[in-house]
């Protein structure tokens, strides 16, 4: 065990100064309570070396793929250095290892966003209540079990907490060591320790989601959290209206607190935008969800928001910019974004609301959450009259003639991400004829490269909003609010239907909203699933853009389907840092069910997690450096990952050979034996290139070797009739799944059998798999 604690019991000590009895001293941080329901696993608080062999056994069945995105490195000033040509840099690295690199750093990236902000979380609750509040939910015993898994220890206070997070740190900082000039060289290696930090972005998430869950009291595991309001028509404009923007809702909450404790509940409208939001409405389910990243420009420059807070993670750089246009105070809040701004957190707190509702300042900088939260709801109370929701999009009347100055160069559509047609629409514009722009409203990712690019400054994204501005009163919607865990009793219901593939899987739709083609995508593929019957989970951006589909009664998603986790469920887990609670649910399906010991024992779950439990994970609009790390933590554990067309400028995949049979072999653990199981996961991380194209290869990255005959037969059901719909025929490699005529979907027999009849098909057994050795039962004479 690498953390620095350590526990010494002596029984009698006796010295010229001291004699006792019994005695028992702690160094270090130890966690509350000792947990000694479960032996300690092989490998607790892992190093990048302990789980290395396992990283290899991925590598060698996933073998990454690298799309290089650019490829020359100029990180250190040897450099820059051209590795085209195979080439190495003046350090001696080549390509490959550079861009596994690259993808190291991204995962190091995005680990130390999540730890950062569950230690600013930690930190701030146990100022506020203290180290010693209890962790507990109801119905939950095991509550955190990604820390239990890597951390080997049972977290029962927020003090626990901790211990877990001071583990995750030092991970990051040896990750990041080993992207220094001169030390690593593998891209294998690299490889093994983006998994490695992958794996401890996850136990972060789960350790910062814990935390406010048990101190905020949001929802612990309900299926039936609340249903709240989301979309930009859902702010009431007559009342001042504070708008927050980020991932840590520290401030939040003590806007609501204030707004209670002052009698102006009700009076000031609170809405957020991206995971704020969604942690937000688990604390106040009054507050609004305005909705992704992507509405942050749209919404400002409305000039709705008479105040924008921000903490922290996709805030636009150009927030307080934009802010300043709208003439609406803006209000730093975490070190992480200071924006260059004074720090006002010791200053009197009326002092600073005069600097900001007369406008002598136009920012602050207040770390202190309860002082921001009282600041920002007086000065919107006090600001609303002065700025009257100024608003700078472009005034409709105002369209046509902007879109008369249009030279039609093409740069804008050159550099929109989703190659909106911009000039064929300024033509129409022109003409009086608003239809594309109003197009637009659903395809536009809002990130205004448009705009910046435009050499006649043209803001093609603010005729798009203002274009738009009756879909802008339109867009009300309803989501459940963030649920957290998966209870136990859930698990115990589902466990052998889903390791046996009778649910054919867990579909977890994930991630921000850089889209190919708009938010109703995630939507149709969610709404795909779940008439299938598999379990669908959602968090973050994605969850909330599930919620922009109505059917013809004007219900959503959340509306016609349970939140419960079980077949035909849409199980909302919360936030970006909720994503651990799925990749939990998995965890807990091997505990729980296969009643497999969790503690310390990384390698065999994930193992289990792999050869069993049929989930995938859809990134469909994966952008951020902590998407890319949540998804190869998630491959660490087993859990395939399809990420969108734009995930492909990550730079890599990990893509299994189909064709090499070599590649598919498991060992049984009944009889040690190694036998061919088929390409079951296919991949691990994979970019899918159409919505069409995702669905099929996720209902295809369900199939688990351990599937038994019924589950297999339902898994190729729907894999097999997703791929008849969107492509026209019956897979080609349908005959490598089939290993006993009762695999075979009674309806489809008489398609099927030919097919095997051509290839020489012939059965073979249903292995009782595992990759590792350890793991046989019986060993082979
Ligand atoms: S780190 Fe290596 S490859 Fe990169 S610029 Fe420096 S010498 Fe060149
Ligand atoms: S703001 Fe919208 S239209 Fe403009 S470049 Fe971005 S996605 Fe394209
Ligand atoms: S960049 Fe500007 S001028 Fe060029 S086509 Fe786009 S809107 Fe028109």
């Amino acid at each position: 065990m690498t953390n620095e604690s350590a526990k010494i019991k002596v029984e009698s000590l006796q010295s010229d100064v001291l004699k006792a009895k019994n005695l028992e001293i702690s160094i270090g941080k130890l966690p509350k309570e000792e947990w000694t329901e479960e032996p300690m696993g092989p490998t607790p608080m892992p190093d990048i070396k302990d789980l290395r062999s396992w990283d290899m056994k991925l590598l060698q069945k996933y073998p990454p793929f690298y799309a290089p995105f650019c490829d020359m490195c100029c990180l250190c000033t040897y450099g820059k250095c051209d590795l085209t040509g195979g080439a190495h840099g003046a350090c001696g690295i080549d390509l490959t290892a550079q861009q596994a690199r690259i993808v190291m750093i991204a995962c190091a990236i995005g680990c130390a966003c999540h730890a950062a902000h569950a230690r600013h979380l930690v930190h701030h609750l146990i100022e506020k209540f203290g180290p010693n509040t209890a962790l507990e939910a109801p119905d939950i015993a095991v509550e955190a079990p990604l820390t239990r898994l890597i951390c080997g220890f049972k977290p029962k206070t927020m003090r626990d907490l901790e211990i877990g997070l001071d583990y995750v740190e030092k991970q990051v900082t040896t990750v990041l060591a080993a992207a220094h000039t001169g030390q690593e060289g593998s891209a294998l290696d690299f490889e093994s320790k983006a998994l490695h930090i992958g794996m401890c972005d996850l136990l972060g998430m789960e350790i910062g989601d814990i935390a406010q869950i048990a101190a905020w009291n949001f929802p612990k595991g309900d299926p039936e959290a609340k249903l709240v309001e989301i979309g930009l028509g859902t702010i009431d404009r007559t009342k001042p209206v504070v708008l927050m923007v980020g991932h840590n809702v520290a401030t939040g909450v003590e806007v609501t607190n204030y707004l209670r404790k002052s009698n102006n509940y009700g009076e000031v409208e609170v809405c957020a935008i991206c995971c704020t939001a969604l942690d937000q409405t688990r604390y106040d389910t009054g507050s609004k969800i305005v909705g992704s990243i992507g509405s942050q420009l749209r919404f400002i420059r409305s000039g709705i928001p008479d105040v924008v807070m921000v903490d922290e993670q996709c805030v636009r750089c150009d927030a307080i910019e934009e802010a300043k246009k709208i003439q609406a105070p803006f209000i730093a809040t975490n070190e992480k974004i200071c924006q260059g701004l004074k720090d006002r957190t010791a200053d009197p707190t009326d002092e600073i609301i005069e600097d900001l509702v007369s406008g002598k300042e136009p920012a602050a900088l207040i770390f202190d959450p309860d002082k921001a939260a009282e600041v920002a709801v007086r000065v919107a109370i006090e600001v609303m009259p002065k700025r009257k929701k100024l608003s700078s999009l472009v005034d409709i009347s105002e369209v046509q003639n902007i879109a008369s100055g249009c030279k039609q160069c093409d740069i804008c559509e050159r550099n929109c991400p989703n190659n909106l047609p911009i000039p064929e629409a300024m033509a129409k514009a022109k003409e009086g004829d608003l239809s594309m722009f109003q197009e637009f409203w659903d395809l536009c990712v809002g990130c205004g490269r448009c705009g910046q690019n435009c050499p006649n400054d043209i803001d093609p994204l603010s005729v798009i909003a203002s274009a738009g501005d009756a879909l802008f009163k339109d867009d009300k919607f309803m989501i459940r609010a963030g649920r957290g865990q998966i209870r136990d009793t859930e698990i115990r219901n589902v466990g052998a239907p889903i390791v046996l593939g009778e649910i054919p899987g867990i579909i977890a739709i994930v991630g921000c909203a850089n889209y190919p083609n708009g938010p109703k995508e995630v939507a149709r593929i969610a709404e795909e699933f779940l008439k299938r019957r598999y379990i669908v989970t959602v968090s973050g951006c994605a969850a909330m853009d599930i919620a922009r589909m109505k059917d013809d009664e004007g219900k959503t998603l959340y509306e016609r389907y349970p939140g419960e986790f079980d077949a035909g469920g849409l199980v909302n887990v919360g936030s970006c840092v909720s994503n651990s609670h799925i990749v939990g649910a998995a965890v807990k399906v091997a505990s729980i069910f296969a009643r497999r010991n969790l503690r310390g024992n990384f390698e065999e779950i994930a193992d289990y997690i792999l050869n069993r439990v049929g989930a995938c994970g859809i990134a469909w609009g994966a952008m951020s450096q902590k998407a890319a790390s949540i998804a190869t933590g998630c491959n660490r554990f087993g859990i395939p990952v399809i990420i969108g067309p734009h995930g492909a400028k990550y730079r890599r995949q990990y893509l299994g050979r189909s064709d090499k049979d070599e590649s598919w072999m498991v060992i049984d653990a009944r009889s040690g034996n190694e036998m061919y199981a088929a390409p079951a996961p296919e991949n691990l991380i994979y970019a899918g290139e159409s919505v069409e194209e995702c669905m099929v290869e996720a209902a295809k990255l369900c199939l688990r070797p351990s599937d038994n005959f019924k589950g297999r037969a339902v898994k190729l059901t729907h894999w097999i009739d997703l791929h008849k719909r969107f492509y026209g025929c019956m897979p080609p490699d349908v005959d490598k799944y089939v290993r006993i005529e009762a695999d075979i979907p009674v309806t489809l027999k008489d398609e099927i059998t030919p097919i095997l009849e051509e290839k020489g098909w012939s059965p073979r057994e249903i292995p009782d798999p595992t990759l590792l050795r350890r793991l046989v039962r019986k060993v082979k004479e």
